[in-house]
């Protein structure tokens, strides 16, 4: 039988061993998928391979440091420089990033030309460079610079004065959600969304200030709901040996109890 797990600090939260042991189940695949404890990233090579694990789920805030404990890393794992989701092959950790293509899939038949990202943290860099794959122009901007050397290295259009901006989608990939605040001054995010078509928080499952004030602009809005699900997805059909793909097997299998947790 195969094991995975989903490695992180703090874990007791995470829903993902329902979600994939839900399809190994459906799909009939001897499998299980647990979560483990990981508070070190310094560990977790070792710890990956003394679990005898098969695959791994990385999560906050270790998706970094994975990047750099795979012996190889595959995709847009390797732009985004973190890794989300870890397989073993001939007793190599292959890495990958899934919560690119997990964001992507939630606005792939939006018509939508340039995007702005508020935050410059893990998974801002992994929105910004499927974006940008996608050809989508994208600007970003964060209270601070911390962060923000990965998008200047790479050319992203970094944001000062955002005053007279005009963006297609506005993404709160910042962390104030979380802590009910919202990421810029209302004022400035009125005017933002004045412009905008959709406005997309990474957080999901609570009341979220970002989104009520873009619902009240008439916005289209979107929660990370989806996002987390469509990552697990495709990190599902990477632990299956089906490469870093859309399979509508496992998405048929996992949406079902997704619907019911
Ligand atoms: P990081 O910790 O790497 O980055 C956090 C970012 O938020 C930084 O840019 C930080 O700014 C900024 N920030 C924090 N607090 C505030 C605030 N009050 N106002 C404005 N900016 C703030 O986090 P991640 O990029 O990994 O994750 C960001 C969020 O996205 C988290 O809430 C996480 O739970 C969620 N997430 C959801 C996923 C899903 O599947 N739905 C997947 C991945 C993440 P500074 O640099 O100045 O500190």
């Amino acid at each position: 039988m195969k094991l995975f797990a989903v490695l992180g600090n703090p874990i007791a939260h995470s829903k993902s061993p329902l979600l994939h042991n839900y399809v190994f189940y459906k799909l009939g695949i001897s499998a299980r998928y647990t979560r483990f404890l990981l508070e070190s990233g310094e560990n977790l090579k070792a710890t990956f391979l003394a679990l005898g694990l098969n695959g791994a789920n990385i999560t906050l805030p270790h998706k970094e440091v994975a990047f750099k404990a795979c012996d190889e890393v595959r995709g847009i794992a390797r732009e985004i420089e973190a890794v989300n989701t870890i397989a073993l092959e001939d007793s190599r950790l292959i890495g990958y990033n899934t919560d690119a293509m997990g964001f992507y899939k939630n606005i792939e038949n939006e018509r939508i030309t340039s995007a702005l990202i508020l935050g410059a943290g893990g998974s801002a860099r992994a929105i910004a460079c499927v974006l940008r794959e996608n050809n989508i122009k994208v600007s970003v901007s964060n209270r601070s610079e911390k962060g923000l050397d990965f998008f200047k290295a790479r050319d992203f259009r970094v944001c000062e004065n955002l005053k007279n901006e005009k963006f297609d989608i506005i993404i709160n990939a910042t962390s104030s959600s979380i802590k009910g605040e919202l990421p810029l001054p209302r004022e400035i995010l009125a005017d933002l969304f004045s412009g905008a078509k959709i406005a997309f928080d990474l957080m999901y499952g609570r009341e979220c200030a970002f989104l009520s004030l873009a619902e009240s602009a008439n916005l289209r809005c979107m929660d990370g709901a989806k996002m987390l699900l469509y990552q697990a997805i495709v990190a599902n059909a990477i632990f299956l040996g089906k490469g870093e793909v859309w399979d509508s097997q496992i998405a048929g299998a996992m949406s079902e109890i997704y619907g019911v947790i």
